[in-house]
C-alpha cells in the first residue's frame, strides 16, 4: 500500500494567515486596527516561546499586539484588574492569557473574567456553552486548526466515524463539538477508555490529543483513515539532545493512513494561525 499522505500544517497555516493579513488592511483601511493582548505571567521558558511567536506573527498580519509580562509573584486580584482594564479597552480586541499560570492564581476564574467577546482562545464558558449548543462563538484554535485541514483533505464530514482521544477543554471535548456540528459519529477516548485500539480502528478520523509520546500504534489505525495529531511531547533523542514527537508513532502510520499530519509542522502552526483569525473575527463583531 502507498504511504499515507502528509499534511502541510505550515502551509494551511501560512493559507490562512495571508487571508487574514489581507482583511486585516481592509479592517484598518476602515479605521479599526485589531489588537490582540497577550498576558504571560511568570518565567516559564516555553511560554516565552509561545508568547513571543504570537506577537511577531500578530505584528506581520498587520495587528496591534499588546505583551504584559508579570512578575510570577503577580496576585490573582492584580491578574484580574488588569484582565478588567483589557475588556475595557477599545483598542484591545483579543485577550489571551498564557497558561499555565502560578499555582496560586484560580485560572478558571481568570479565564472566565475576559470579555466572552474577546476570548480569542475560546476557553470562557459562555463560548464553550455556545460551541455545544451549535451558536455562532469564539472557538479553540487548536481543534478549530483540525477542523480547516479536515475539511480542506476531505471536503465533506458528514457520516464519517470520528475518534478523539482525550477529553481536556483545551482539545479534546471542543474538537468533539466541531466534529458532531459536520455531522460525524464522535466517540471520545480517554484515560479509562477500555479498549483504546479497538475503539481507534473503528476511525475514519482518528485525532489524538493525549500528550501520551507515540502512544497510537499502527496497529490502532483503520487502513486509509485520516490522522491528526495534536500531541507535542519532548523525549529524549541523540547525542544527548531532545526532540518532538506526537502522540501517534508516526513512521508506523505513515504504512496505514491515508493522510497525516507530521509533529512539528502539523497541527502546531494551525493553532496560530487561528489564534489570528479568532482575533479578526472578534475586532470584526466589535466593530
Ligand atoms: P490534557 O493533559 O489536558 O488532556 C489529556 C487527555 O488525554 C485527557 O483527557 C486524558 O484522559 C487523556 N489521556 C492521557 N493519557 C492517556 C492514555 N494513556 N490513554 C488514553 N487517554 C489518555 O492535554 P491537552 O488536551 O491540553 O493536550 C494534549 C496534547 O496536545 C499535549 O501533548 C499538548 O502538548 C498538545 N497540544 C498541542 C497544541 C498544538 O498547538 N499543537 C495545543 C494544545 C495542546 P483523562 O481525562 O481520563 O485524564
Amino acid at each position: 500500500m502507498a504511504l499515507a499522505r502528509i499534511i502541510d500544517g505550515r502551509a494551511f497555516a501560512a493559507g490562512i494567515l495571508a487571508e487574514v493579513t489581507a482583511e486585516t488592511a481592509e479592517l484598518a483601511a476602515a479605521g479599526v486596527v485589531p489588537g490582540l493582548a497577550v498576558v504571560l505571567v511568570g518565567e516559564d521558558p516555553a511560554s516565552q516561546i509561545y508568547v513571543r511567536n504570537k506577537a511577531r506573527t500578530t505584528k506581520e498580519a498587520g495587528m496591534a499586539s499588546f505583551e504584559y509580562r508579570l512578575d510570577a509573584e503577580t496576585s490573582e486580584r492584580d491578574l484580574l484588574a488588569l484582565v478588567a482594564e483589557l475588556n475595557d479597552d477599545p483598542a484591545v480586541h483579543g485577550i489571551l492569557v498564557q497558561l499555565p499560570l502560578p499555582r496560586h492564581i484560580d485560572s478558571a476564574r481568570v479565564l472566565d473574567a475576559i470579555s466572552p467577546d474577546k476570548d480569542v482562545d475560546g476557553f470562557h464558558v459562555i463560548n464553550a456553552g455556545r460551541l455545544a449548543a451549535g451558536l455562532p462563538g469564539l472557538v479553540p484554535c487548536t481543534p478549530l486548526g483540525c477542523l480547516l485541514m479536515l475539511k480542506a483533505e476531505l471536503g465533506d464530514l458528514s457520516g464519517a466515524r470520528a475518534v478523539v482521544l482525550g477529553r481536556s477543554n483545551i482539545v479534546g471535548k471542543p474538537m468533539a463539538a466541531l466534529l458532531l456540528r459536520e455531522s460525524c459519529t464522535v466517540t471520545i477516548a480517554h484515560s479509562r477508555t477500555r479498549d483504546l485500539a479497538e475503539e481507534c480502528r473503528r476511525a475514519d478520523i482518528l485525532v489524538a490529543a493525549v500528550g501520551q509520546p507515540e502512544l497510537v500504534r499502527g496497529s490502532w489505525i483503520k487502513p486509509g483513515a485520516t490522522v491528526m495529531d495534536v500531541g507535542i511531547n519532548r523525549v529524549a533523542g541523540e547525542g544527548g539532545k531532545t526532540r518532538l514527537v506526537g502522540d501517534v508513532a508516526f513512521a508506523e502510520a505513515l504504512e496505514v493512513a491515508g493522510r497525516i499530519t507530521p509533529v512539528p509542522g502539523g497541527v502546531g502552526p494551525m493553532t496560530i494561525a487561528c489564534l489570528l483569525r479568532n482575533t479578526l473575527t472578534a475586532a470584526k463583531r466589535i466593530a
